[in-house]
């Protein structure tokens, strides 16, 4: 099945800002909301597609995913191994609610039925700063429920097969009457499942599915950072009775580094310097994810003045910017002066004296605004 290319189905363009795109399905959906459209089912074939195309380009790290593997990022199913999407989690369709209300003054009730889905599965995975950076492919063992081979998921006993439910004669509900009322109730027989089974699988003991656990391997795409998560769709538990499995989500929590502290794309660091470099200027070396790089210390340089790398901070794993390496230099008063040494300071600091107010910055207005303070006191 050929689908519509998102960006194509809201009529915006690859670059289109979340607000064009916002604007565009507002304007499309109010057109062929099935409110409007009176049952004409192509129309209401066409508000799913926005509904979809929406719902993946709104989200940055989906619409990352889609413009990298386009619709293959979101492809529901049980292909083996490894395979799956990048998505934010959630499934489609639930946080549909915010724009909806928006247009149609709330209550639109769409409660999609998922019959005994498995359960999604989180699996958490720790990385260091650099695999973070660069990507990683990983081996991960989940220990989860997989369809039963012998049976196929059926939980009937190979070679038989369930029997329809004779009490709700497949429908999985009952209707029970309570006085003048008829209430739905999920049917005594057979636990909702609308078949029953005379012959269990003796492997599953009629559960369709057993224990395991799978090797999966995972792509953790570059960029990604503590909090992210990527979906395996279909890799979660296998459903009861060959209903469909769950998701599996893959979270990345990223270890602190010695070197650099991240936040979202930047990267900052703290860099020793002299303070005679710090005073007559020179080039020091800094240290980045791809190696040393010399950096150009300006003289009459203060401490804690920032430096800015530009790109040498990490790839964003939305968008394809690159984050700056922020450098702060930290003077380091010296240590362990041989008396030599010493002397020499000494004199530099007589050969400074009576013109502190040209030699020292700060310390100048520091004491001037002392002065101002005790003064302002006293009046
Ligand atoms: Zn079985
Ligand atoms: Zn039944």
């Amino acid at each position: 099945m050929s689908k519509r290319d998102y960006y194509e189905s809201l009529g915006v363009s690859k670059n289109a800002d979340e607000k064009e795109i916002k604007k565009a399905y507002k304007k499309l959906a109010m057109k062929y909301h099935p409110d409007r459209t009176a049952g004409d089912k192509a129309k209401e074939e066409t508000f799913k597609e926005l509904q979809e195309a929406y719902e993946v380009l709104k989200d940055d790290q989906k619409r990352a995913a889609y413009d990298q593997y386009g619709h293959a990022a979101f492809e529901q199913g049980g292909h083996g191994g490894g395979g799956g999407g990048f998505g934010g989690g959630g499934g489609f369709g639930q946080d549909f609610g915010d724009i909806f209300g928006d247009i149609f003054g709330g209550g639109g009730g769409r409660g999609r039925q998922r019959q005994q889905r498995g359960s999604d599965l989180r699996y958490n995975v720790e990385l260091s700063l650099e695999d973070a950076v660069k990507g990683k492919s990983l081996e991960i063992k989940v220990p989860t429920y997989v369809a039963c081979e012998p049976c196929d998921g059926s939980g009937a006993k190979p070679g038989t097969s369930a029997k329809t439910c004779s009490t709700c004669h497949g429908h999985g509900q009952v209707q029970m009457r309570q006085g003048l009322f008829a209430v739905q109730q999920t049917c005594p027989t057979c636990n909702g499942a609308g078949k029953v089974i005379a012959d269990k699988c003796t492997s599953c003991r009629g559960q369709g599915r057993v224990e395991k656990t799978k090797t999966l391997s995972v792509k953790i795409p570059a960029g990604v950072d503590t909090g992210d998560r990527i979906r395996l769709s279909g890799e979660g538990e296998a459903g009861e009775h060959g209903a469909p499995a769950g998701d599996l989500y893959v979270q990345v929590n990223v270890r602190d580094h010695s070197i650099f502290v991240r936040d979202e794309n930047h990267l900052y660091c703290e860099v020793p310097i002299s303070f005679v470099t710090a005073a007559l200027g020179g080039e020091i070396e800094v240290p980045t994810l791809g190696g040393k790089v010399k950096l150009k210390v300006p003289k009459e340089t203060q401490t804690g003045k920032m430096f800015r790398l530009r790109g040498k901070g990490v790839k964003s794993v939305r968008s394809a910017t690159t984050g700056d390496l922020m450098c702060k230099v930290v003077i380091e008063t010296p240590v362990n002066l041989s008396g030599d040494q010493a002397d020499l300071l000494r004199q530099l600091e007589e050969k400074m004296a009576g013109s502190s107010k040209k030699h020292s910055p700060k310390e100048t207005g520091f004491f001037d605004g002392v002065k101002k303070f005790f003064d302002d006191l006293k009046s």
